[in-house]
Formats: C-alpha cells, sequence, structure tokens
C-alpha cells in the first residue's frame, strides 16, 4: 500500500532525496564514512554548505546585499533573536496578526519590552482570512513589520504582500518557503525552520538583508547576533551539519524540478483539486476564506465540526496509508498538508478517500 504523509512538520521529503541520502549516509561520495561523521571544517562540508547557499541565491535571485544563513533554535528563536537584533529603542514594532504564530512572535517582542503597532487583526474573524492588505496603513517610523507569510496551524496565506515603503518587511515563512517565487527585495529578512518545506527539523533558514544586521544593539550575546554568523558564513559554532546536508539536497531537487515557477504550478494544481473536492461536498467544510486559502495546509471540517466523526476519518485515512491528517491541537478538525514534495498522486488518493467516506458517512 501506498503511504502518503500529510504532516505539518516536520514532514515529506522528495522521495529522491530521501533515497540519495540513504545512498550516501555509509559512505559520503567514496570517502568512506558518512557527513554526519565529518568536521563542519572539512573540504567535504564547506562544498556542501556553500552549494546549499548557492541553490538559494540562484533559486530566489538572493543578492550580495543579503546574506544566507544556516541557524539553530528553530524558528521560535527568530521569534526573539529579530527583535533583539532589529527592534530600534522608541520605535514600535508592526504585526499583522494571523494567528498563533503571530502572537508567538508579538510575545518576545514584548519581553524585549517592544511596544506594538497592530497593523491587521484577524481575531475578529477568528483568523479565517488575511483581508485588505492593500489598504494596511503602514507608519513609516516603525522598527519593522512582522508577518507569517503563511499560518500552519489555520491554513491561510498571504495571496500577496504588503508594500512597507521604506519599514523592513519580516516575514516567518516556515511553512511557505520554497513553494513560490517572491522578490526577496522587498523583505529585510525572512526566516524558515527547515522541517515544513526544505529538510529536516534542527536548521532555521535565515536570508537578512546585511545593513540591517548592524542595528543589533552591543548588550546581544554573540551567539544572538546575525552579525556573528554573517561574519563566519554560519560557522561560528557547529551548525546542523546534516540538517544542512539535506538541505542542499532538496534545493538541488528544487532547481532539477524547474525551480521555484515550476514549483508553484504543481503547488497550485495540488491544492486546487483538494479544494475543490471540499467545495463540491456539503459534508466537507474549508475553514479559510478562499482568497486567503493556503496551497500548503488545507484546513477543514466535517458537517460544520462533527468531532466524532473528524476521529474516525483520521483513524480509517491512516488505516488507508493516508497519514498526518488530523488539524492542530490549538484549532482541531483536519489539516491536510501538502508541501512541495507530496506527488499529486498522493492529493489523489485523499480525494478518493474523501468522496467514499462522505459516501458511507453523510
Ligand atoms: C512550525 C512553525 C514555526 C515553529 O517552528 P520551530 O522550528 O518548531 O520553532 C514557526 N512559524 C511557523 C509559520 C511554523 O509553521
Amino acid at each position: 500500500m501506498a503511504v502518503y504523509n500529510f504532516n505539518a512538520g516536520p514532514a515529506v521529503l522528495p522521495k529522491s532525496v530521501m533515497l540519495k541520502a540513504q545512498e550516501e549516509f555509509v559512505d559520503y561520495r567514496g570517502c568512506g564514512y558518512g557527513i554526519i561523521e565529518e568536521s563542519h571544517r572539512a573540504k567535504a562540508f564547506d562544498e556542501i554548505i556553500q552549494a546549499a547557499e548557492a541553490n538559494f541565491r540562484s533559486l530566489l535571485n538572493i543578492s550580495d546585499d543579503y546574506a544566507v544563513l544556516f541557524l539553530q533554535g528553530g524558528a521560535s528563536l527568530q521569534f526573539a533573536m529579530v527583535p533583539m537584533n532589529l527592534a530600534i529603542p522608541g520605535k514600535k514594532i508592526g504585526v499583522c496578526d494571523t494567528g498563533e504564530w503571530s502572537h508567538k512572535a508579538m510575545k518576545e517582542m514584548k519581553i524585549l519590552g517592544n511596544e506594538i503597532d497592530l497593523i491587521y487583526n484577524g481575531e475578529p474573524c477568528k483568523f479565517s482570512k488575511i483581508e485588505g492588505i492593500k489598504d494596511w496603513k503602514i507608519d513609516q517610523n516603525l522598527a519593522y513589520v512582522h508577518i507569517c507569510s503563511n499560518n500552519t496551524i489555520y491554513g491561510s496565506e498571504y495571496p500577496y504582500f504588503p508594500e512597507t515603503g521604506n519599514v523592513p518587511l519580516v516575514a516567518d515563512m516556515s511553512s511557505d518557503f520554497m513553494a513560490r517565487p517572491f522578490d526577496i527585495n522587498k523583505f529585510g529578512l525572512v526566516f524558515a525552520g527547515a522541517q515544513k518545506n526544505i529538510g529536516p527539523s534542527g536548521t532555521v533558514v535565515v536570508i537578512i538583508r546585511k545593513d540591517l544586521a548592524a542595528r543589533c544593539p552591543a548588550t546581544v550575546p554573540t551567539m544572538l547576533r546575525y552579525t556573528t554568523h554573517i561574519d563566519k558564513g554560519s560557522l561560528f559554532n557547529t551548525p546542523s551539519t546534516f540538517g544542512i546536508y539535506m538541505i542542499r539536497l532538496v534545493t538541488d531537487w528544487l532547481i532539477a524540478n524547474g525551480g521555484l515557477a515550476a514549483m508553484q504550478k504543481k503547488n497550485e494544481e495540488k491544492a486546487a483539486k483538494l479544494y475543490a473536492a471540499i467545495d463540491a461536498c456539503p459534508f466537507y467544510t474549508g475553514t479559510v476564506d478562499p482568497a486567503s486559502r493556503s496551497m500548503m495546509n488545507v484546513t477543514f471540517r466535517i458537517k460544520g465540526g462533527d468531532e466524532e466523526l473528524e476521529a474516525k476519518f483520521v483513524k480509517e485515512a491512516k488505516e488507508a496509508g493516508l497519514i498526518g491528517i488530523k488539524g492542530h491541537r490549538a484549532v482541531g478538525g483536519l489539516r491536510a498538508s501538502i508541501y512541495n514534495a507530496m506527488p499529486l498522486e498522493g492529493v489523489e488518493a485523499l480525494v478518493a478517500f474523501m468522496n467514499n467516506f462522505a459516501k458511507v458517512n453523510g
């Protein structure tokens, strides 16, 4: 039986990448031992981290004004590290609140003593949409603006990004990073935990405009300063070498498969199939407004929130080889995460299962 993994993260990786990693695991390219046993200062690893960075630079067309970093502590540490480095005394931080992940970012900003200017509040609509983006008022005196491009939990995604003028835009792109092309020059800083769309957990990719890194006050510890990692090429301390190796393989795969425009096309096709199945059947309801629906995390309910039937759905889906469909514990319901590496056949198998489940239980 084919197994399709719809976990939200850690999540599915391309099968060919998994097989390549398996092939190289005990003997990396003829050296007689594995890359996880190699020094992060060795030539073999240097080639890997350079290639990973070059892949991002080529896929996103990143100029020398930006650094590409491979750090640890997940996206969660970035919630603290960004304000530690980029906040400016006396200036507020702008936040667009699209749910849980925005709250976690705001919590750290507040702990560090920052005042927040709430640019968008998704609370009244229970985070079911991200609307009016082009009309958002951005005070030009803000230190920076924080957004979460795709809310993994609610299943909402920015259809396009706000224009922030001269105020640096910071994006938590953990769950839709490398799923579609975007203009990096619109951003001051982008971060993404690898485990959603580009590799295993343990690495967070940070792309930062180098001039912004210089803002960092003298009181921030060495390990928590972007400048430290820029100066040392992400090798200030021992990085997650295996994570970076996997990211290199995944980004090789992205390039071999036509890059981000091709990826977006495939992702749109998969998402359209799944949302069409939800919309065609009154047994299912999507939880997000169609204009804000995520291409990556498809959230839905059965009969408007029948928890018993939803539990049955999760159980029977699992028996049919469709893994990880349970919604996040904060919101319940169902969620199918269909990241880059989810093949179209996986979505088709889920749609067939859904149609049959509705017929039997409707
Ligand atoms: C998963 C996730 C995080 C948290 O990532 P960690 O690596 O576990 O810290 C943050 N933001 C978004 C949007 C996520 O999906």
